[in-house]
């Protein structure tokens, strides 16, 4: 049974469409992404969810239930945002407890609750601190122990790692998804950041402007993008594309590599590349080019991997090759993906 559902939901602000007719089930005990674009109506569809915007049409039901038009309180949701909104004149104690007061939980089982809740997240060593006494990484904990102490129906995260450093983040985006695990509570996660997105989402949504493109797992979004917005908004460096008149032909530039890679495999495209630029990040080498003619000169990347030794130079030609298996096409004018290994299951 689906936790959360949205039925054709759409939110209008006078001339713009911010949620256009998302249909979505969140299953239970599933971490669900929403990833798009800065103003592709992930904040917008959440907000919906928690019940803290109405819809203009469409429904949202939990747990098989219509919620639509009701107060936050009958769609139990906890949502913790970007800015953490923690109390800076409580303590980290009672911050955890206040929705528990504001409930009128017992004071004794409010205590329990709340060191279970810090022991969780690691910041029990913390509970008489101000938030203005914590770090960023440890506010978020806050926040995030004062989420799951509701007993909610559903976490919403809306970009809640985005004020952490990148390697703070990388350590809380692993907690993150263990606790998940461990709680097994329904988790709906909002970000822009398509890393993030790839390693957290059991599911990921990619919305853009409004719509909802592709609903799949991870795996199968980067393997087997619907369209040439998915195919480029997920991938970095981007999924290289190359124009037809009716067909654009795409390929990863961790598939585009020197032809030498490939030994004697039969099954090349190959592409004559004018090298302009070698980016070495240690792990790999980006080199960017200019397709030679006959084709037209698009600027495609190679991602190639420090275990091969072919170097090739800039302001030198080189051969480079994706094997058929790999190249993506899509409708030139629609964008959509012509590939039939989207009928796979
Ligand atoms: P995201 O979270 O993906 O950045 P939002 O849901 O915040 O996107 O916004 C989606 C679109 O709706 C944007 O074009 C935004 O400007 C618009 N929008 C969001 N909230 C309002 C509002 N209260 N009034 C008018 N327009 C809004």
């Amino acid at each position: 049974m689906a936790t959360v559902e949205t039925r054709s939901l759409t939110k209008r602000y006078d001339s713009t469409t911010a949620v256009d007719g998302i249909n979505l089930a969140v299953r239970e005990h599933e971490f669900l992404v929403l990833l798009g674009p800065s103003g592709s109506g992930k904040t917008t569809l959440l907000r919906m969810i928690a019940g803290l915007e109405t819809p203009t049409s469409g429904d949202v039901l939990v747990g098989g239930h219509f919620v639509t038009g009701l107060p936050p309180r009958a769609h139990n949701m906890a949502m913790v945002f970007q800015s953490y909104a923690l109390y800076p004149h409580l303590t980290v104690a009672d911050n955890i407890a206040f929705p528990l007061q504001a409930r009128h939980m017992a004071r004794d089982m409010v205590a329990i609750k709340v060191n279970w809740a810090a022991k969780l997240f690691g910041i029990d060593h913390l509970l008489t601190r101000k938030p203005r006494q914590l770090s960023g990484g440890e506010r978020q904990r806050v926040a995030l122990a004062r989420a799951v102490v509701r007993d909610p129906v559903a976490f919403l995260l809306d970009e809640p790692l985005s004020n952490l450093d990148a390697k703070l983040r990388a350590s809380a985006r692993e907690e993150l998804q263990q606790i998940q695990r461990r709680l097994g509570t329904t988790t709906i996660y909002v970000t822009h950041d398509q890393v993030e997105a790839l390693a957290l989402g059991d599911r990921v949504a990619v919305l853009d402007r409004g719509s909802m493109r592709q609903l799949d797992t991870p795996q199968r979004v980067y393997a087997h993008p619907v369209d040439r917005f998915v195919a480029t908004f997920i991938g970095s460096p981007p999924m290289n594309l190359v124009g037809g008149d009716h067909v654009e032909t795409g390929f990863r530039p961790e598939h585009f590599l020197p032809v030498e890679v490939f030994g004697d495999d039969a099954s090349l495209e190959r592409f004559t590349l004018n090298i302009t630029r070698i980016e070495n990040l240690g792990a790999d080498r980006l080199v960017y080019g200019l397709l030679a003619p006959p084709q037209p000169p698009v600027k495609v990347i190679s991602r190639i991997p420090c275990t091969v030794s072919v170097a090739p130079q800039p302001g030198t030609q080189h051969v480079f090759a994706v094997r058929r298996a790999d190249l993506h096409r899509f409708d030139a004018r629609s964008g959509a993906s012509l590939d039939t290994a989207l009928d796979a299951p």
